[in-house]
């Protein structure tokens, strides 16, 4: 069995960990080709080497890589960096890195294992004689399709019989078109690099609020840039959406799980209403005594004074909403595969805001951090943002309440880009696979892809069997693959689909 995985961040790690740890590699004659120009293995661009002013935000039992051992990444910690005190505070994502990168290196090991330190650009299905083919053979005997990968370093590979897709992030939006602009960053990332001349700017902004600022503004403040200018933060709505309260050890009980979504789906012919999960969802919220009304009505918007109470006040029911929902969050990455189309149009668009409050949470520490900045009048934020103009020397007026403002550098915190239409103009791979009609939007403009396993679908192979998508792309087929945790167990069911295919 010849295996491909394209992208070595947390999700190829995690297919190559399954893999080795569900599949019975026979080193002669099975192989698996890893595909990834990154320089730090396993850590992908969220925890690759930058500054250490940048913190994780996940509790540090989810971001455990041994599946025997929640408390290995705390573990690791303590003998690695016996003065940091992981269990109350959150650890810088490129330590997290270097944890992953130490994890996953007895697995690229194996003797089965080859390290290809190259972009994949193209992949096309062939025959078993390696020549391309453009449709699904029609013989019942057919030979199972096949697929090949181009890199710019070595060409079409052989035949591989599976490949795993993990190419991680969108890009950056660019919702002003300011790209290629005067002293505009696009991507900040790395920051160690991106970020190098910062201090030779005055008036600094940041456009946007989510946790790419809360990234930034640790940085402004650990390396003292702010010593004798403001930070501008501008955004249209809300700065934030919610802070992260403590961890709770709670075991919270549920009635949705396997059984009761399966059981819907013979009551329901296949899909579940949306409308009974909600109804469910709260049932199990009173059940675990949570009073759900109580959260939203104090805790439901991301204004400065939201987030002041949010910080000062030990509210019980805020912490074990959190920590519910927390315990939900594979539940309901299996409840996105068995909604029907219009339930998840609601889903993306109506529910929006209780799922960033539930799921965009900054750390207790960084909002205390931020709100003193306000105080001293370092820091300013700034909402109703409509508009950015690029001056002829480089600076940019701002547009926010009518007001103008003037800034010499800006700083892109807008969020990814996650429609596929548009990232395929940019993107070599995935262009490629769209336009040969291997992989095509959805309703939510993402991979359309199966659901437990995510392989890709289209009209002329209908599923491409074997081949995987893992990751940001396949989010509204399975969930938000946005978490450590929920990366991982997403790898484990596309190994238990790629093996059972195999047998
Ligand atoms: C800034 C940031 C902070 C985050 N913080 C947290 C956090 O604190 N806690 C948490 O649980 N989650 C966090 N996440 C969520 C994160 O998405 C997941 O934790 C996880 O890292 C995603 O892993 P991935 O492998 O899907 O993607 P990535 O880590 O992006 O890895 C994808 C890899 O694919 C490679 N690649 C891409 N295209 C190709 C190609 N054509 N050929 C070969 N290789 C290719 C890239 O070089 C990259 O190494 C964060 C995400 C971001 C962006």
């Amino acid at each position: 069995m010849r295996i491909a995985i394209v992208g070595f961040g947390i999700a190829g790690a995690s297919v190559l960990i399954q893999l080795s740890k569900q599949y019975q590699f026979n080193p002669d004659t099975d192989r698996v080709d890893i595909y990834e120009s990154r320089p730090r293995l396993g850590a992908g661009m969220p925890y690759a080497e930058d500054d250490d002013a940048i913190v994780i935000n996940s509790f540090p039992k989810s971001l455990t890589l041994n599946d025997d051992d929640s408390e290995d990444f705390i573990k690791w910690m303590n003998a690695h960096y016996p003065d940091f005190d992981v269990a109350n505070e959150f650890a810088p994502r490129t330590i997290y890195g270097a944890y992953v990168n130490e994890r996953v290196t007895p697995y690229l090991e194996q003797d089965y294992v080859r390290l290809i330190p190259a972009k994949v650009a193209d992949f096309q299905v062939v025959n078993s004689q390696g020549q391309a083919i453009y449709h699904r053979p029609l013989a019942k005997d057919a030979d199972p399709l096949q697929y090949q990968v181009f890199s710019e370093a070595l060409g079409w590979s052989k035949n591989y019989d599976a490949v795993f897709f993990a190419v991680g992030h969108p890009p950056y939006k660019d919702p002003y078109k300011l790209q290629g602009t005067g002293n505009f960053i696009h991507n900040p990332y790395p920051f160690k690099t991106k970020l190098a001349d910062v201090d030779n700017y005055k008036r600094i902004g940041i456009v946007g609020s989510g946790l790419t600022t809360i990234d930034l503004i640790n940085f402004f403040v650990k390396h003292d840039l702010l010593h004798d200018r403001v930070l501008n933060v501008y955004f249209r709505h809300q700065p934030f959406h919610a802070v992260i309260q403590p961890e709770t050890t709670e075991e919270f009980h549920f009635t949705i799980d396997d059984d009761w979504i399966a059981a819907q789906r013979v009551q329901h012919n296949g899909s579940v209403p949306i409308a009974v999960v909600i109804d469910q969802v709260k049932k199990n919220l009173l059940k675990n005594g949570i009073d759900y009304h109580h959260v939203w009505d104090n805790f439901n918007t991301g204004s400065v004074q939201t987030v002041t109470k949010a910080i000062r006040q030990d509210d019980e029911d805020y912490r074990r909403f959190q920590g519910f929902f927390r315990s939900f969050y594979s539940v309901q990455n299996k409840l996105m595969g068995v909604l029907n189309q219009e339930d998840k149009a609601y889903y993306a668009k109506d529910m929006s805001a209780i799922m960033l409050m539930i799921y965009l949470q900054v750390p207790k520490q960084s909002i205390s951090m931020i709100l003193e900045l306000l105080q001293t009048g370092q820091l300013k934020l700034i909402n109703g943002l409509t508009a950015i103009e690029p001056q002829a020397d480089g600076d940019y007026k701002v547009v926010a309440n009518g007001i103008h403002h003037q800034s010499d550098l800006l700083i892109n915190a807008t969020g990814f880009d996650g429609r596929l239409s548009h990232v395929q103009k940019t993107n070599t791979l995935l262009g490629n696979l769209y336009r040969r009609n291997l992989i095509i939007s959805d309703q939510a403009d993402q991979i359309l892809a199966t659901y437990p396993s995510a392989q890709p679908m289209n009209p002329n192979f209908y599923v491409l069997n074997r081949v995987y998508f893992l990751g940001y792309w396949i989010s509204s087929t399975q969930g938000g693959n946005t978490s450590v945790a929920l990366t991982k167990s997403q790898a484990r069911v596309a190994v238990a689909d790629f093996i059972a295919q195999s047998e």
